[in-house]
Parts: C-alpha cells; structure tokens; sequence
C-alpha cells in the first residue's frame, strides 16, 4: 500500500484507491452509528482529509475513540469519492496505528483560535495551524521560484559570506562576531594574541551580502545571492527584523533602468507563481487574512510598475491634506507613513527613484550634480519598502572621494576599490526581504508570523 500526502490524496482521480497516510488528527467526532470522523492534516495542503473510522477496527474503543488533536497517527484504507459537500475524496480506514499520543490537557493548539501574538510563544508548534501552515508554503514557493527566476534569467547563485570585515550599509546595525575560546586557542601551538580577534580583526554577521556580491559580478557579470542577513536594528516594526532573508542579484553592465526592469519583472514572476502554485492557500488569505488580495495580486502581475522620482514623491507628500507624524521636507529619508501614503495613491507597486545622495550609502551612483543618487525603492501597499538597489558607483575618483566623505578607510575597502580599477563597469543591482515579499503576498501583517522563528530586540527563545 502506498504513503500518499493529504494533498495527493485530494487530488487524486484515480478512486477508489488503496492509499496510506501519515499525519496528526485536528478533530475527532463520533457518530452514533458506531464509527468515528477524523480529519487529518499532514502539512502538505490547507485541507484535511477526512477519514471514516469504523467500530469493527481491533483498536476502536481502546485507541480510536481516544485519539484527540494533535496526536499522529498512520491510516490505511481505501480512498473514496466523499458524499460530504465540500470535499472531493474521504478515506475509509482498515487499520488505524497511533504513533504518538499528545497530552490534551497541556498541547496549546486545542480548537480554541489563539491571536497571532499568542501563537509567538509556541513557534515549534504553530506550523500546525492552518495560517502558519499556509505562509510557509506560500514562503517555501517564493524561494522556490526566486531560484527559478535568476537560474532562467542567466544569473549565477553565489554564496557570500556570513561574516564578514565590511559594513555595507554604514548604518551601524551590525552584531559583532566573538569567540568563547580566546584563551585556549592562545595556549595551543600556534602563537595567538588572546586580546586579538580570532580573525585578527573585528567582524561581524553580514548586513548584506552586495559588496562581495559585487566583485562577482565583475568577473561572472550576472549573479545573485540568497541568504540569512542580520541588522541589529532596536525597532518594533512589523516589518523589521534582526534575522531575515534577503535575495540580491547584482548585474555588470547594468544601469538603473536595466536594474528597474529586472525588479519589476521578478516581483511579476515569483507573484504570479505563488497564486498558480499556491491556489488553495492563497485562497485562504484573500478570505481570512486581507480581502481582495487576489484581485490586487493579479493586477501587480499585469499592469506596469508606476514609477516617480524621490523629489516627485515629496512634492505629492507637502502638497497633500494628509497629516504626518514625521514632517516632509527634501532630504528626509522616508518614512513608513510616507510610504504608505505614496502606495495608496498610485494603488500599486511604486518605484520611487533618484533619493537624495546625503540619505544613501556611499557605493551609489551620484549624478552629475551630486545631489541625488541612482537609486530605486520599490514599495508596495501595505508593506511599503520590498526592495531597495541601485546602480553603483563605477568612477574610481567619485567612489573613493564619496567614501572619504563617509568617513570610510579606503584600504580596508581596498578590495572593492580594486574592481574600480581593473576593468571597471557600470553596474547596478538589488535586495529584496524575502519576509516582506512574504507578508505583501500574503496580507499577514506582521513580520514575525511570515518567519519560522522571528528574531526581534529581546525575543530569541528557541
Ligand atoms: P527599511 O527602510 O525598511 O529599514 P532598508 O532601507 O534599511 O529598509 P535595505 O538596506 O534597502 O533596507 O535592504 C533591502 C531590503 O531588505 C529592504 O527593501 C527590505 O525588503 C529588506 N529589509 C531590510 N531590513 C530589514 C529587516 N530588518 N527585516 C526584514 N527585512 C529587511
Ligand atoms: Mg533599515
Ligand atoms: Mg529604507
Ligand atoms: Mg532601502
């Protein structure tokens, strides 16, 4: 007899078929005729299946009646066209096997609904839930077709490091890397300055992973990196956190257009492959999570990308009745409010460009007035910032006066400088949060739900 997934089960066509499932009982009911309903869910779909556990089987009243959610069972039977509405196939059990019992008194997801913030507190055990369940697949589909995208479009995966000596945004945000063991590698055989870093220089985990992404790209022209990233960022956001993942391609011979194309027609690809790939789930969030999701999903994946310059963009924001918290003016960097006003206005996907250069990190482009940047955001309603990328600064003299200006050493850049002077070419690229991609496909409002285990200020229980 075949293990069959919940989801193959419900697809199949081929009935009556003989099948086994393995997964963990969400309810049990038993009907006064002498037999039990038990839905199953495996992960592997939104659904449940149903199976019909008769009062013949060895372990009825001894095992079957006892079974409550969350205990994991292995059932074998045939599977039928189900006469219940709703549902296309039932599974009627000739053997029913408890490989686990669950504690009903203490297992937290009883059918009780719990908050989102409640479900926090469990994150080894809220995949079980019907939401989680679904973001994860919709997250493991994103990743899925991010691969897909870049592999069809020439780009070569690259791995950068994780630590790393180079802090790319300049802002800061950076956790230290240290080692515990100072004092024993200082006694081994090697000589070892215990008041040195194991590395002989200060590192730490890696903000991004675009400067090493860079030199890459000046030797294999198009790549793309796609990793755990880490900013030690103190904000509560729902939109921020200390661990996310973020994919960066970074193209030589690209400028921003180019850069602006490629962002639009990926955000358009992996979209459209979450609602073809994803179809019951993403049913599930258009219903419960944010209405109309859909219908606003479809229209990103068809109408183009509206695009205006960051000083378009603050002529919108001081010329309109809207009250902000954090007061416009040129040069500001913008704000969530800001940007959710601008994604409300054009109703759709924005592609704000050209930021002040005073706001931006020193390897943008500056233009020919140095006064704004070659810069590109792409905010989305709801979420606002989903991407953020530009086109680089290939001048030598420019790039090294502008890291001077930053208060940047240059020979601990050396290597970077470097690709500025061997052949240097124009070239531009991008950062996509992969969580925010998450939470705009999905409607969750909340970062920490789109993540399996959110890293946030104070919170890194498990
Ligand atoms: P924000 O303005 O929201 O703080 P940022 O401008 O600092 O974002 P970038 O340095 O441009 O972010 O990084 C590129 C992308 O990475 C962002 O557009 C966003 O999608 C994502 N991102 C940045 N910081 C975080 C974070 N702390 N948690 C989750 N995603 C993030
Ligand atoms: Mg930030
Ligand atoms: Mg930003
Ligand atoms: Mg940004």
């Amino acid at each position: 007899m075949d293990w069959m997934t919940i989801d193959a089960c419900r697809r199949s066509d081929t009935l009556p078929l003989a099948v086994e499932i393995r997964g963990w009982v969400r309810t049990r009911r038993d009907s006064k005729g002498g037999f039990s309903f038990l839905e199953i869910n495996d992960g592997t779909c939104l659904g449940n299946l149903q199976v019909v556990a008769p009062g013949e089987l060895d372990n009825y009243t001894t095992e079957v009646q006892k079974l409550t959610a969350g205990c994991s069972v292995v059932v074998q039977g045939e599977l039928v066209e189900s006469p219940a509405k709703g549902q296309s196939t039932e599974l009627h059990a000739q053997s029913v096997r408890v490989l686990g019992w669950c504690d009903g008194e203490t297992y937290p997801l009883q059918k009780k609904r719990h908050s989102f913030e409640k479900l926090r507190e469990w994150s080894h055990l809220r995949a079980r839930t019907n939401t989680l369940g679904a973001v994860m697949r919709v997250r493991n589909r994103l990743s899925q077709s991010i691969h897909r995208f870049f592999d069809d479009a020439g780009f070569y995966y690259l791995h950068t490091p994780i630590v790393t000596a180079s802090d790319c945004e300049g802002a800061g945000e950076m956790f230290r890397v240290t080692t515990l063991n100072l004092e024993k590698l200082a006694g081994s055989s090697r000589p070892f300055d215990p008041s040195q870093d194991f590395f002989g220089k200060p590192t730490h985990l890696t903000v991004s992973g675009q400067l090493e992404g860079e030199t890459y790209a000046s030797a294999l022209s198009k790549i793309y990196t796609f990793g755990p990233t880490f900013r030690a960022e103190n904000s509560n956001t729902s939109r921020h956190l200390a661990e996310f993942w973020m994919v960066e391609p970074e193209a030589a011979f690209f400028d921003l257009q180019d850069n602006m194309k490629l962002a639009e027609s990926f955000l358009k690809r992996i979209f459209a492959d979450v609602m073809e790939h994803c179809a019951e789930d993403m049913e599930f969030f258009d219903e419960r999570i944010e209405k109309g999701k859909l219908a606003q999903l479809k229209s990103v994946v068809e109408k183009p990308f509206e695009h205006m310059t960051y000083t378009e963009a603050v002529e919108r924001l001081t010329s309109c009745d809207e009250k902000f918290e954090y007061p416009v003016k040129w040069g500001i960097d913008l704000q969530a409010e800001h940007e959710k006003y601008l994604t409300q206005l054009v109703d759709g996907p924005l592609i704000l460009t050209d930021y002040p250069s005073t706001i931006k990190p020193f390897y943008m482009r500056v233009s020919d007035d140095e006064k704004t940047v070659a810069a590109m955001d792409v905010l989305v309603p709801g979420v606002g910032e989903i991407i953020g990328g530009s086109q680089r600064e290939e001048r030598l003299d420019v790039l090294l006066r502008r890291m001077n200006e930053a208060g940047l050493d240059e020979k601990e850049y050396w290597w970077y400088v470097d690709l500025r002077r061997y052949g240097s070419v124009p070239h531009a690229g991008f950062g996509l949060g992969l969580e925010r991609a998450v939470q705009y496909a999905t409607g969750m409002t909340n970062i920490r739900d789109v993540i399996p285990f959110p890293r946030t200020p104070g919170n890194a229980e498990f």
